[in-house]
């Protein structure tokens, strides 16, 4: 009979609930689950079902395909319908003292047969014992468990000659009972494991004991209300030992010689692997291997999580030893002997899953985007579930694990976040400095055009008459008077002036210019003692520059006469001229007063000044500013105004770009 195997997913993620630890990928013996977009997903064709995923996550978000509503159709259907339960039950249901009353409780559920899988159990232990004393020392690799018979199937095919070429007990016993009970009998397994859900189209269903704690509370059954049955025949043997790790050699009476190292049991995740890879090898030389994926079948992860492995175990041990006392041995030979006409042949085929590692240039490139240059960057700490880096490095290669599953490399990432974000405030809080105050200098703009706008006629209106009034008057003290008049007036006009050439549009008419004469006519405007000396040094390849120049002749003067006003008792004034690549610049230096640290920050605020009341307007330095800026350029300042810490004196630094 062909040993077909039906391709279902057995394990899923519910996404909500993962938390993304990577328990899980830790656990998984063949890397079956994906990471991607930090979401943990089962590669349902690499999966071989053993379950320790749904068994290590906290968050419960792993789980497995269940079967309750196939079952409970086929309970109200007319067929036959048998419950075949694993050995390992009294190791899940531990409350349950009496096997009759479990047995009653599952019979209650509808069940018309309910038998035992260890009868499967004494049926291959012939089988296997055959097959040790006449395989010549071919090593033979038990194939009771179903995830390892997948493992060998996908990942280890070539020591698919050395699976032992017969069925699970589960297998063996449905066999038997569809020759006792009919062909048309319906089989549904119960048990601790999960990969037994796909192991053979033989089986209608397969629930693990979780499922049946299920039924029982949905049908509302009780071991108060249930009457105690006995199991239907076969009746089993030692076979019931089989879930106690070594059972299957125990139940082949193989005394297995410790001395001689030729029976390997291991289980686990890791035991198992390692077993198979050094039998592989050929360094390891045994006569018969007994392996298990998980943590055995008392451990399975269909069964109630967080149970106690000792005391489970000793529940079967108590259960066989009563069981043993109370057999009908000549009812068990004749089954035996029925058993024997059965054919428990099993045919595996290779389904290779294996993937070809990718290059090593490619991983040395994922390697080097996680910060790994050499081998001493390699931690191998394990965090994301991989063993090594460079496991971790090929998954992400072949798409199934993601660069942030590295702990080092994302508390690295987090930090440099840190910084760029620090960095970026800090960019935020001078453009917002910046933006106040030519927010400032905009409100001021349009205050001083209106004032600027209504003084203006007025002021003309009292020139012109007051000048009238000059021509005609003859009386001498009368014409002083007036001559202050006329001046006091003009000195308004010029305020206005400058009120509104602070206010312009925000416009400018470059014209090519030739910088160094330029600046040779700015000074030509300004009065200059006899005790201040100028110098011009012009350090340019190319004079050449694009500006408004009626605009920066104001930026000039403005700041040489503030330059002339700072040194009252005289002193120097130097102006150089340079350029920077597309830029030039023009620093201003004087040998004046310097401006006081309190001050820096308040000079281009229009109206302050530090000037008496009629000398100083305050509107200099913030018209230089507004239109240093509308030619994308840059004004700053360094100044001393303390003697103590050298010569006092202010350097203007103007940057323009060649340009704009
Ligand atoms: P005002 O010259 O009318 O006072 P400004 O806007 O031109 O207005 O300058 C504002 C203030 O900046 C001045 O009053 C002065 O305190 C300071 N200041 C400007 N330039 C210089 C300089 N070269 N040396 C010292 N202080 C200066
Ligand atoms: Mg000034």
């Amino acid at each position: 009979m062909a040993h077909n195997k039906k391709h279902k997913q057995l394990v899923f993620t519910v996404k909500d609930r993962c938390r993304v630890c990577f328990t899980c990928v830790r656990e998984c013996p063949v890397k079956a689950i994906k990471i991607i977009n930090g979401q943990a997903e089962v590669i349902s064709e690499r999966c071989i079902g053993c379950g320790n995923c749904v068994r290590v996550c906290r968050q419960k978000a792993k789980v497995f395909l269940r079967q309750t509503d196939e079952v409970k159709v086929l309970l109200k259907s007319r067929s036959r319908v048998i419950a075949c339960v694993a050995p390992s039950f009294p190791a899940e249901f531990t409350e349950i003292e009496d096997h009759r009353i479990f047995v009653g409780m599952v019979k209650a559920l509808g069940f018309d047969l309910v038998t035992e899988v260890a009868f499967g159990a004494d049926m291959v232990a012939v089988a296997y014992k055959a097959l040790y004393n006449g395989n010549n020392g071919k090593g033979i690799i038990s194939s009771d468990c179903p995830a390892v018979v997948y493992y060998v199937e996908q990942y280890q095919p070539e020591l698919i000659p050395n699976l032992a070429p017969l069925v699970s007990p589960m297998v063996a016993v449905a066999r038997f009972l569809k020759v006792k009970y009919g062909d048309d009998s319906q089989v549904v397994f119960v048990g601790p494991c999960i990969a037994k859900k796909s192991e053979s189209d033989e089986i209608d269903h397969a629930l693990t004991f979780n499922e049946l704690r299920e039924l029982f509370t949905d049908f509302n059954i009780v071991v108060e209300n249930v009457e105690a049955r006995d199991f239907d025949p076969p009746h089993a043997g030692m076979g019931a030992i089989f879930p106690v790790s070594h059972g299957l050699l125990q139940n082949m009476n193989v005394k297995h010689d410790i001395t001689k190292g030729d029976v390997v049991v291991a289980e686990g995740r890791v035991n198992f692997k390692d077993a198979l890879s050094e039998f592989a090898n050929g360094g390891l030389h045994a006569r018969h291997l007994e392996l298990l994926c998980c943590e055995g079948c008392i451990m399975g992860p269909g069964m109630t999580p967080n149970g106690q492995k000792y005391i489970r175990r000793s529940c079967i041990s108590n259960y066989v030893s009563q069981k043993l006392e109370t057999i009908n041995m000549p009812e068990w030979h004749i089954d035996m002997a029925e058993a024997g006409n059965i054919d428990l042949t099993a045919h595996f085929e290779a389904m290779d899953r294996r993937t070809q590692n990718p290059s090593t240039q490619k991983v040395a490139e994922v390697l080097r985007s996680m910060g790994k240059e050499t081998a001493d960057d390699y931690l191998d700490c394990g965090a994301c579930g991989y063993d090594s880096c460079i496991e971790h490095a090929i998954a992400v290669v072949q798409g199934v694990a993601e660069n942030e599953m590295c702990l080092p490399y994302t508390i690295e990432q987090l930090h440099d976040s840190i910084e760029k974000i620090n960095s970026s405030n800090h960019e935020l809080e001078n453009a917002r400095e910046a933006l106040k105050q030519s927010e400032k200098l905009a409100h001021m703009g349009q205050l001083s055009a209106g004032i600027a706008h209504e003084l203006n006629n007025p002021l003309g209106v009292i020139t012109m008459y007051s000048n009238l009034l000059l021509d005609e008057v003859k009386d001498e003290t009368m014409r002083n008077d007036l001559q202050l008049i006329v001046e006091q007036a003009d000195r308004c006009r010029k305020i206005v002036g400058g009120l509104l050439n602070f206010a312009r549009k925000n416009q400018v008419r470059l014209v090519e210019t030739d910088l160094e004469k330029f600046v040779a006519r700015s000074l030509q405007s300004i009065v200059l003692t006899d005790d201040i000396v100028v110098k011009i040094d012009v350090d340019m390849s190319d004079p050449i520059v694009f500006l408004d120049p009626d605009q920066m002749m104001q930026v000039l003067t403005n700041l040489e006469k503030n330059a002339v006003e700072a040194m009252p008792d005289g002193g120097e004034i130097t102006i150089n001229l340079t350029e920077h690549g597309e830029e030039v610049e023009i620093s201003i230096s004087d040998t004046g007063t310097g401006i006081s640290n309190d001050n820096m920050e308040k000079v281009f605020t229009p109206f302050f000044t530090t000037k008496e009341v009629g000398k100083g307007t305050g509107l200099g330095l913030p018209l230089c500013y507004g239109i240093v800026k509308m030619h994308k350029g840059k004004i700053n300042i360094v100044s001393n105004d303390n003697p103590q810490k050298g010569p006092t004196g202010t350097t203007f630094v103007i940057r323009l770009p060649r340009n704009p």
